[in-house]
């Protein structure tokens, strides 16, 4: 009768460890807890075992290099525990604020506006993917919490349609959060941005002034097909869905 109560036990035991493993898996799959990390940025836990894209890494066949080192933790189009959809990348460095170099994905001219502290963002009037299209890519968050800024001083506030080439130093990484009541870990936000009528950039919070990096990375990074960690593949668009 004991061993039998026994058996009963560990059964139940194992069937618990299941069912939380498969939730583990599931909620890992949809990016939750790098989104609970994104929120809550001492909930270090775990962060070194994390597979990290590395800066200037560039898939075959892609036209971007990866502009900085981190954990790929939110990509494009999450929209976890009812934020708005993501409209670029957000990749976690795990040195802290003001050492991880932050690079510009691709060649072109860029503007750091006379009131940005931690942001810069680069015309790219050649769309690699697209052509006769322009687009930009915009790089946020390099700047400490008060706006201290981590962007190279040769990019001073005001900079304005400054050649640069695909690899070229921008800043480092920080946790600039723009002056709101929410705390941000260590990263970088980045996004690919089309222009209005007059060839300016539009406003790149907004999903629908953005394009899915996937083609310019070759990975899968769109959040309705995304690989968690991304890796190169040939077949970087989701099917049958967003696309
Ligand atoms: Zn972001």
């Amino acid at each position: 009768m004991k061993q039998i109560k026994l058996a009963i036990v560990i059964i139940l035991i194992l069937f618990t460890c299941m069912v939380i493993d498969d939730a583990y898996t599931y909620l890992q799959h949809q990016g939750v807890f790098d989104y609970l990390r994104f929120l809550w940025p001492t909930s270090q836990i775990g962060w070194a075992d994390l597979p990290q894209a590395t800066s200037l890494d560039r898939c075959t066949d892609a036209p971007f290099v990866v502009p900085t080192d981190g954990w790929i933790g939110i990509t494009y189009g999450d929209s976890i525990l009812g934020t708005v959809n993501h409209s670029g990348l957000d990749i976690f460095g795990l040195e802290g604020n003001g050492v991880t170099p932050v690079y510009a994905a691709y060649d072109g001219f860029l503007t750091r506006l006379p009131n940005w502290k931690s942001a810069v963002v680069i015309r790219h009037p050649e769309d690699p993917i697209k052509p006769n299209r322009q687009i930009w890519t915009y790089y946020a968050h390099m700047a400490d919490e008060a706006g201290n800024s981590y962007i190279i001083e040769q990019i001073s506030p005001g900079t304005y349609e400054l050649p640069v080439k695909q690899g070229m130093l921008l800043g480092y990484q920080g946790d600039y959060n723009g002056g709101s009541w929410r705390s941000v870990s260590t990263h970088l936000h980045f996004s690919i941005v089309l222009s209005d009528e007059k060839g300016k950039f539009l406003n790149e919070t907004d999903l629908l002034n953005t394009l899915d990096p996937s083609p310019y990375f070759g990975m899968r990074l769109n959040s309705q097909c995304a690989d968690r960690p991304p890796t190169c593949r040939q077949d970087f668009l989701c099917t049958g869905r967003l696309g």
